[in-house]
């Protein structure tokens, strides 16, 4: 039995509601321990001992931007050192590249829609003989395909009908919904220059893909300046959405690091105890979910997470740097592994899309995971190791 009336609701399975979860917050504030160990046992009694990641390339096809967050340095601008421009010659090198270091997927990256910006994308598009970003996706991931590797999109707020074409080939896509707060879009907040993060647009999008049944990877962003009210609605947002359609696979939370060169370059961190306490809340919430932390962002500590709820370490590239974060380089997959065993769990590779969701794609892709599909669902270990 524990002190909290709202924990123990939770082990006897009740749903957690906004004023539970808030309360569960506040007691943590002081004493976190009993909330972590719920989340823990919830972890265990639905995940097991198994810790998964995606072992993927990151393909920077474009980052130019439309929009402007105050934290984001993955944004390009003309002339830039760090601008990426893909032609296909480029992104199919990396593909095979990537299919001789045996990456299982290829995660897309842009910026939203550079085109209706920069005329630098323009030219970009149609050099390689495409009118939108949209549409050199839906190529760029028929070659991953067909070199063997798994794609998955994020590419902003693509439309319904872009989406319906990505699926036929991207076994799962993602979409950050960072925040539900209308505030974080007022003015000196972060999200004031960036249409496409509006809380409207993007539940719009992930609306769309559970209508579409497409396997979605979405997650919040921590510590922005979001109150524990509004990261609490957003939980319960995710949850909602997945409740109507049933086809969220996985949650990422991203704590925020400020980075050189922006806005918020004197903002704070996302504070561990605070982002554990979110980890958790999460669990209890969703108790099911795929929960991911990236390591690259709390490298000195990203296995003590393991024992506050997180399922997953999403994806690990061996040969790419992560273009979001290129200051916070991942952990060799091997150390990952070591440090992992050493918390009690199993490190095991999986696919971009979960077991629990194969049914949501069509049997051609099916077919194709199959070649290096063991009895879980998982990639196999001669595969991948
Ligand atoms: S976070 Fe995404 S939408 Fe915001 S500026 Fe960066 S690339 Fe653009």
């Amino acid at each position: 039995m524990l002190k909290s009336e709202s924990l123990n609701n939770v082990l006897e399975n009740k749903i957690v509601s906004y004023e539970n979860a808030l309360q569960i917050y506040q007691d943590a504030k002081f004493n976190p321990s009993e909330l972590f160990s719920t989340a823990q046992n919830l972890r265990e009694k639905f995940k097991g001992k198994t810790v998964t990641f995606s072992k993927k390339a990151f393909i920077n096809l474009i980052n130019l931007c439309k929009d402007t967050c105050t934290y984001c340095t993955y944004k390009a601008e003309p002339g830039e050192e760090k601008l990426s421009l893909m032609s296909k010659q480029e992104v199919k090198q990396i593909l095979s590249l990537a299919k001789k270091y045996r990456c299982v997927e290829a995660l897309f990256v842009t910026g939203e829609r550079p085109e209706q910006k920069y005329q630098e994308a323009k030219d970009w598009l149609k050099k390689n003989g495409f009118k939108s970003t949209a549409e050199y996706l839906v190529h760029a991931s028929e070659w991953a395909l067909e070199a063997g590797l798994f794609p998955h999109t994020n590419a902003g707020n693509l439309t319904f009908d872009e989406m319906k074409e990505l699926q036929k080939t991207n076994v799962s896509m993602g979409l950050m919904l960072e925040n539900v707060s209308e505030r974080l879009s007022q003015k000196g907040m972060p999200h004031y220059l960036a249409a496409s993060k509006r809380p409207k647009a993007r539940l719009e999008v992930l609306e769309n893909s559970g209508k579409l049944k497409i396997p979605m990877t979405t997650g919040l962003l921590v510590g922005i300046g979001e109150t524990p009210e509004e990261i609490i609605s957003s939980i319960l947002a995710i949850k909602k959405l997945h409740e109507k359609y049933g086809n969220i696979q996985e949650i990422i939370l991203q704590n925020f690091q400020p980075k050189p060169d922006t806005k918020m370059s004197d903002f704070p961190s996302a504070e561990e105890n605070y982002f554990k306490i979110i980890v958790s809340i999460s669990r209890i919430i969703m108790p099911e979910m795929n929960i991911q932390i990236p390591p690259n962002l709390s490298p000195k500590s990203y296995q003590s997470f393991l024992s506050v709820g997180i399922s997953d370490w999403g994806g690990v590239s061996p040969l790419t740097p992560d273009y979001v974060n290129p200051e916070f380089s991942w952990p060799e997959i091997k150390k990952i592994e070591e440090n992992s065993k050493n918390a009690g769990f199993d490190l095991k590779c999986r696919f971009p899309i979960y077991p629990e969701f194969f049914s949501f794609i069509s049997k051609e892709l099916r077919d194709k995971m199959s070649v290096i599909e063991n009895e879980e669902g998982l990639v196999k270990e001669e595969y991948w190791r």
